[in-house]
């Protein structure tokens, strides 16, 4: 078994980062623009590094929506990657692959082969072969052992299917594909909880995970709409790296653009809109304690 580890990969490097100091990095679900210029003002004024993360709906939609998150995240002042969350049609994990930043390099720096739909032999198999491809081009990757339940806006909705937390042996055997990141389920859902009282994670099995898991991949986050700060720091004691969101950056750029499309100048409304989403990463920044670790 080769593990050919990506050393000098920016978003291993800064995952690593956070591993060694314990602490949380922002992986920011961007559907648009105003999302990622947020993220990134956010990330510099706080000296924090981020991940933009995109779906492989904005590739669908335009992919001068990946050149432009590309582009942004090498001017930055900090470190910036781009993440490609939730990739499950291998076909277009093997066309952004390909994209290639200004520069030369992956316009990705990490991909998600989520084959979870997939039984699992199968499931194994693909990912294997995915992360092989990617690695060849020096892109990382992540992979959710178990299943994660339930979807979100640009993710498959695998509700026909049961979730199922994630197993020792699974862990062994996604780490055995050559992954570098591992999404567990330890409880943790995709789209909305409906009242923190909803929130259930299995801790321990996060904790075990993370020792199973440790030096060899990063522990990362998904399903975190409506966490508390306190539930997303035991989580980061427990060993995750990154912590997707969704929500609890977008809420109220959510209602805003809701409450006033139409009634304010479209200027207006993207100018408030981004203040909005990069208030709430600042806020999470100091939460995760990535602030000034950049
Ligand atoms: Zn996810």
């Amino acid at each position: 078994m080769t593990l050919d580890k990506l050393t000098s990969n920016r978003a291993v490097k800064m995952l690593n980062a956070a591993a060694e100091g314990k602490y949380g990095v922002l992986g920011v679900v961007s559907y648009n623009m105003e999302t990622i210029i947020a993220s990134i003002r956010a990330a510099e004024k706080k000296k924090a590094p981020i991940q933009i993360l995109l779906f492989p709906w904005a590739y669908k939609y335009s992919p001068l929506l990946v050149d432009f998150a590309a582009h942004a995240s090498r001017k930055a002042t900090v470190p910036v990657t781009v993440h490609m969350d939730h990739a499950q049609d291998p076909e277009v994990i093997k066309a952004v692959s390909q994209i290639k930043a200004e520069d030369g390099t992956p316009a990705f720096d990490s991909i998600m082969v989520d084959m979870s739909h997939y039984e699992k032999e199968e499931n194994l198999a693909k990912t294997k072969e995915l992360v092989s491809l990617c690695h060849s081009r020096g892109i990382a990757t992540e992979a959710e052992p178990g299943r994660i339940e339930g979807g979100e806006d640009g993710v498959k909705d695998t509700a026909e299917l049961e979730g199922m937390m994630t197993t020792a042996e699974e862990v062994d055997d996604f780490i055995a594909t050559g992954i570098d990141f591992l999404a567990p389920a330890f409880g943790n859902v995709h789209g909305d909880y409906h009242g923190v009282e909803n929130i259930h994670l299995d801790y321990e099995r996060l904790a075990s995970i993370h020792e199973r898991a440790k030096g060899k991949v990063q522990v990362v986050l998904h399903g975190t709409n409506e966490f508390p700060p306190d539930i997303m720091a035991k989580c980061i004691e427990r060993g995750v790296t990154r912590v997707n969101v969704n929500k609890l950056v977008l809420s109220n750029y959510n209602e805003y653009v809701a409450a006033n499309t139409g009634k304010v100048p479209l200027t207006q409304l993207l100018e408030k809109g981004t203040e909005l989403i990069q208030e709430l990463c600042e806020e999470w920044m100091d939460h995760l304690g990535c602030s000034g670790k950049a």
